[in-house]
């Protein structure tokens, strides 16, 4: 087992450390902690004992909400989205006020399409810490999904006033305002993204279609070229720039 304090591989069950001498503590928090320590390190060995950490922290406290939050993660990670949803589901019942392990839950939803089930986790998690602005963009997304756009658009306004550079958020809210056919406020948002983000040919695509529906054609073809040039296998934006130019 790994050393807290130096990191060192000890057979397994030692009592000390072979390099520093250290004590190999076997409590819950001493698990968790090595567990740590090999989910950092990853690979497959790395993993592996992360879980066999975290399985010997259980068996000590089943209900440890930190135990079984990380358990979540690393299932969550290595894609068993319904076992991370129990695991942090008993992290909530041992720790209700958990914001984080109310987002993990949430998105472990969103990814497996549960997206009632995930919205309802992230806006509590959003209650218990207004300041945490993750949830808020994944509810803005969630809500997008499921077709409430003003929804949508009210969680993302709100992570711009505590974030205006988080790049993504103007990208979703330039879709969610295109589908509600608010071309200039679509339009503000994505220039806002290319000026953040001016290598992404993605973001030109969806700024030079705003453009071209709102017929600002001279400033649609700039930005659909530039597309072009970042990705020259943009054929959404070839297509449309060939119109304009015939
Ligand atoms: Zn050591």
């Amino acid at each position: 087992m790994i050393c807290e304090k130096c990191k060192t591989e000890n057979v397994e069950d030692s009592k000390f450390c072979r390099e520093c001498g250290a004590v190999l503590k076997q409590d819950t928090e001493a698990h968790i902690v090595r567990a740590l320590l090999y989910r950092r390190r990853g690979g497959g060995s790395g993993l592996g004992n992360a879980f066999s950490e975290l399985t010997s922290a259980l068996k000590i406290e089943p209900k440890n909400a930190e135990a079984n939050y990380h358990m979540g993660k690393l299932m969550y990670d290595n894609a068993f989205l319904e076992d991370a949803i129990e695991f942090y589901k008993r992290a909530i019942d041992a720790e209700p006020g958990w914001a984080d392990a109310h987002f993990a839950t949430g998105l472990a939803y969103y990814r497996l399409c549960r997206i009632d089930e995930a919205i309802d986790c992230l806006e509590k998690a959003i209650i218990l810490n207004p300041e945490y602005i993750t949830p808020c963009y994944y509810a803005g997304v969630a809500y997008y999904h499921k077709g409430a756009v003003d929804k949508a658009i009210a969680r993302f306004e709100k992570v711009i006033q505590r974030d205006p550079k988080f790049a993504m958020v103007y990208y979703h809210l330039g879709r969610a305002y295109t589908k509600k056919n608010m071309i200039d406020k679509a339009i503000e948002a994505l220039e806002k993204l290319v000026a953040i983000s001016p290598a992404d040919s993605d973001a030109f695509f969806h700024l030079g279609f705003s453009y071209w529906k709102k017929g600002e054609d001279e400033k649609a073809m700039w930005a659909l070229q530039k597309a072009i040039d970042l990705n020259p296998e943009d054929e959404s934006s070839k297509s449309i720039l060939k119109q304009l130019i015939r």
